[in-house]
């Protein structure tokens, strides 16, 4: 019933025009199923095979993002099957998801994942080397991936000012990207940043995804 109410708060909570993303990772399809049951129609998840078994399992329109580090030798499994892949890292990465797309014949919608906190251990492309990439001839030839936007997250911090200073450098990009008329970039309009702890700052920056767990669904208990 909680979930129901989460659910329920967030919707109202959070302005139109922002997508709320369920962060189900860690919990089972039964508590998927109570905030699909209150209108949730947007799950995200982290691992692939937990990812696959939830997919096959539950309602086929759920429309499921998926968040966590892909490792190369993953992608083959989830291809067709998300709605977003929202954590591609690297040159490498998007080539392969683009090259598993052609050979089943769809296209993957995918935001590129940028590096903006203080951490050294979190993924994504740093902004100088998002730009580049992106005016590369190799980013150029991918037909069967269509980038839609960019995700971030901010430093894991109590300091307010550096997670608004995150959160404005992605906007920038975001905008700098956006507005780069050499890219030629149609589907670029996804902004996705903000999690349970700071998804109100985030909004305030720009963002029209917000990412929510804990909030939502409680603690996770990690095996
Ligand atoms: C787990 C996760 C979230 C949700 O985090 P909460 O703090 O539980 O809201 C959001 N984004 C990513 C990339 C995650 O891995």
């Amino acid at each position: 019933m909680e979930i129901a109410e989460n659910i329920k708060k967030f919707h109202q909570l959070v302005p139109k025009g922002v997508e709320i993303v369920a962060v189900s990772k860690f919990h089972p399809a039964s508590l998927i199923m109570e905030a699909y049951d209150a209108g949730q129609r947007i799950f995200g998840e982290s691992r692939v095979q937990e990812f696959l078994e939830k997919q096959k399992v539950l309602p086929q329109d759920i429309r499921w993002h998926f968040i966590g580090h892909l490792q190369t030798n993953k992608v083959r499994p989830i291809i067709g099957k998300t709605a977003l892949i929202e954590s591609v890292d690297s040159p490498r990465l998007l080539s392969l998801i683009n090259r598993e797309s052609e050979k089943v014949d769809v296209v993957t919608f995918v935001l590129l994942q940028v590096h903006v906190a203080e951490e050294e251990a979190k993924f994504g492309f740093y902004p100088d080397e998002l730009m580049q990439y992106l005016h590369s001839e190799e980013f150029r030839s991918l037909k069967a991936v269509k980038i839609c936007g960019i995700m971030g997250m901010a430093t894991n911090t109590d300091d307010e000012q550096r997670i608004k200073s995150d959160f404005s450098t992605l906007h920038t990009l975001f905008k700098t990207i956006k507005e780069d008329e050499a890219l030629q970039l149609k589907d670029f309009s996804k902004l996705s940043m903000g999690m349970s702890g700071d998804w109100p700052l985030a909004v305030e920056e720009g963002a029209n995804i917000v990412r929510i767990g804990s909030a939502i669904f409680g603690s996770r208990y990690y095996p």
